[in-house]
């Protein structure tokens, strides 16, 4: 997926969209969606190949975009909001609003909020490498080459972190020639590296004072749904984290969905792309059914 900062009309605040249709066949339905990842993206596409023709607006929190999104933005129906994070569902009177204070009526409300990681950033987690989307794989392989060319010799990794996000960023570590050592106990800090030219940071202190050095240091910390923003309106949230749906992609409370990272079914996240995009193409579905 390839990154693209935003031009001055695109910057937090502006919208991004192609001038609204004269006339619309499915009776001026809105569709809003919280969210801009994989899941909204793929959703967004399903409902335009449907050639739905309500409107759709894209909330997202972030100021940059994949350029899949800004294709998506330029059709039509869609009108993409950057830096707008969703911050409050008035369910009652089917709004959302978002930080900045602007109002969203909808008919239909998607939400597409993804994952965040469980703890907050380990200290000086800015000066080392970290796993936290998918995209990152790429950008670590590159930095940890660049790291084995300015030693002359294989790297030593420290690796932190658990679950599925550990295993793969070990996997991509090693195909890049790093000897990865994982600790899955949680770091109190990540140590800044002294030395001009080595990488950032290169060490990490434990509570206890015990410490693991190596030549650099990645962060692969597990994540969990992001469903803070549905649990405040009133929406099922699952014990483990997930907005809780049920097999056509319904929460708990009507006029509301949620699909991809954000959502449970039965108590489980899915967590892979696939299953946010199948779960986005079945969503269409119930949606154009709805309107
Ligand atoms: C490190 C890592 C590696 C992975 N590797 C793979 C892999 O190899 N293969 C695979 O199939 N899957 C992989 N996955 C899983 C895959 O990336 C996810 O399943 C997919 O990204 C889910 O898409 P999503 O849109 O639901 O959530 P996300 O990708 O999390 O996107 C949600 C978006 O919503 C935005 N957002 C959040 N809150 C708000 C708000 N309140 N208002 C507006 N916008 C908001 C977020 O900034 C984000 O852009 C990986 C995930 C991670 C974390």
């Amino acid at each position: 997926m390839k990154f693209r900062p935003l031009s001055g009309r695109q910057r937090k605040g502006q919208h991004m969209s192609a001038p609204a249709p004269s006339t619309s066949t499915t009776s001026g339905t809105r569709i809003v969606i919280a969210g801009a990842g994989p899941a909204a993206q793929a959703l967004v596409s399903q409902l335009d190949r449907a050639r739905f023709t309500g409107s759709i607006t894209v909330l997202s929190n972030r100021d940059d975009t994949p350029e899949a999104l800004l294709e998506l933005a330029m059709l039509p129906q869609v009108s993409v909001r950057f830096g707008q994070p969703a911050s409050h569902i008035d369910a009652a009177n089917r709004t959302v609003a978002t930080a900045d204070g602007m109002e969203f009526a909808y008919d239909q409300l998607v939400i597409a909020t993804g994952s965040a990681p469980v703890a907050a950033p380990v200290k000086g987690a800015a000066q080392c490498l970290s796993y936290s989307t998918i995209d990152d794989a790429a950008r670590i392989g590159e930095a940890v080459s660049a790291v084995a060319r300015e030693l002359g010799r294989r790297p030593l990794g420290i690796l932190v972190g658990t679950g599925a996000a550990a295993g793969q960023a070990e996997a991509v570590l090693r195909a890049r020639g790093v000897r990865p050592i994982r600790t899955t106990a949680r770091p109190a800090a990540v140590v800044p590296s002294l030395s001009a030219g080595a990488p950032a940071a290169s060490a990490v202190i434990f509570e206890d004072g015990s410490s693991m050095n190596g030549d650099l240091v990645v962060l692969a910390e597990e994540r969990v749904s992001r469903d803070g923003l549905a649990a405040s309106a009133g929406l099922r949230t699952a014990a483990n984290g997930g907005i809780v749906i049920s097999d056509d992609f319904r929460t708990s409370v009507p006029g509301i969905w949620a699909i991809g990272d954000a959502a449970a079914f039965d108590g489980v996240r899915l967590g892979l792309l696939v299953a946010a995009a199948s779960a986005a193409g079945a969503c269409a579905t119930q949606l154009l059914t709805a309107a």
